[in-house]
């Protein structure tokens, strides 16, 4: 994806306030992330575990989303965006208030999400043995197409889109 700079992710924010898109700040430096290894990018809030920001790229533009974790224990289970079978370990529901009137009436989606955001990192391992002796680097390929879609899918339901 292409890189954020502290402007462009306050900007990005679409089920936001203006304070809340400004006190959405990651846990690390932007110019240290690599963004050509992303195809989402998101955190954990430093002082609200369950509070959750994701960005992902649409028609070129970053969709940033602000995320609700619900309260309940994490159980094992598949992460919506990366469909990783192995990382199951650490999903949690998300959900996030609908953009525009919508949000404001209430309306929420939700996703299963990873709690650390690493979807990029799991599509981006070799398959194992149950996932067959698959050429490394379709499968590979395969998964990012995958995340891609599923990660826009999910931001075009935020926007009602
Ligand atoms: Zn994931």
């Amino acid at each position: 994806m292409q890189p954020l700079t502290p402007k462009s992710l306050r900007d990005s924010f679409v089920n936001t306030s203006k304070r809340e898109a400004a006190e959405a700040i990651p846990p690390f430096r932007l110019e240290t992330v690599e963004w050509e290894k992303l195809e989402v990018f998101g955190w954990i809030d430093r002082s609200n575990p369950l509070l959750g920001f994701i960005v992902i790229p649409l028609d070129g533009e970053p969709v940033g989303i602000m995320l609700r974790a619900s309260g309940n224990k994490t159980k094992k289970t598949m992460c919506a965006l990366c469909e990783d079978i192995v990382d199951v370990s650490d999903v949690k529901l998300f959900v996030a208030k609908r953009a525009g009137a919508a949000g404001r009436k209430g309306d929420t989606v939700g996703t299963l999400i990873h709690g650390h955001f690493g979807c990029s990192k799991q599509v981006r391992r070799k398959p194992n043995s149950i996932e067959g002796k698959r050429d490394p680097e379709k499968f590979i390929a395969d998964r990012i197409e995958a995340l891609v879609a599923n990660a826009e899918q999910f931001a075009r339901r935020v926007l009602g889109s």
